[in-house]
């Protein structure tokens, strides 16, 4: 199956698509993300490339209009997908309605306002509204994501791509004792 190339698409089935596994098997997301999140070398590296994507696109000056519908998936036709390490990271800080995590809308918006700015994963940070420079950001969301992709096959980690809201929802959804005391994973500013 291949994997989708554009940072927001309309796609209902957000099942998680595999890269590889080492067994044929597909991994569990929840298992996926828990080993992302034991690597502190794995995210200080995300964190990094992060940090390298927002200065690319920070500089075409694409406009938020603060309106807050990019993060109504729900009222939208937008998905956006994430790989589990991304997941990892943004699922580090617990969702401000904690474990009630509402269907196809982001847990982490509080008003029109992202409550996990630092954490947010690359789909985020590279898509505004503004049409102004979208292709470019396109190219980059695929460049940065590649090394996304690259990063998690460095570590020996497996690497799955999962709409958003489906992905936090399954890993806050019921009690999960691996997600206590998770914050001090380091977050690049
Ligand atoms: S993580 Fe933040 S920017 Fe991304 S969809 Fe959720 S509220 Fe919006």
């Amino acid at each position: 199956m291949e994997e989708p190339t554009t940072l927001m698409r309309s796609r209902p089935n957000s099942r998680p698509l595999p890269d590889r596994t080492a067994s044929g098997q597909l991994p569990s997301l929840d298992g996926a993300v828990r080993r992302c999140r034991c690597d502190e070398q794995f995210l200080t590296a995300l964190g990094e490339i992060y940090a390298r994507a927002d200065a690319e696109i920070g500089a075409l000056g694409a406009e938020c209009l603060g309106g807050g519908s990019c993060c109504r998936f729900d009222l939208t036709a937008h998905r956006l997908y994430l790989s589990c390490g991304e997941l990892a990271y943004l699922t580090a800080q617990t969702p401000p309605s904690g474990q009630r995590i509402p269907t196809r809308r982001c847990p982490y918006q509080v008003g029109p306002r992202c409550s996990a700015r630092g954490r947010r994963p690359l789909g985020c940070r590279a898509y505004f509204c503004d049409k102004k420079s979208r292709n470019r950001r396109s190219e980059i969301y695929e460049q940065y994501h590649g090394e996304i992709r690259a990063l998690h096959r460095a570590h020996g980690l497996d690497y799955l791509y999962v709409e958003l809201t489906a992905g936090v929802q399954q890993m806050f959804g019921r009690p999960c004792r691996e997600h206590f005391g998770i914050d001090k994973i380091g977050v690049a500013k």
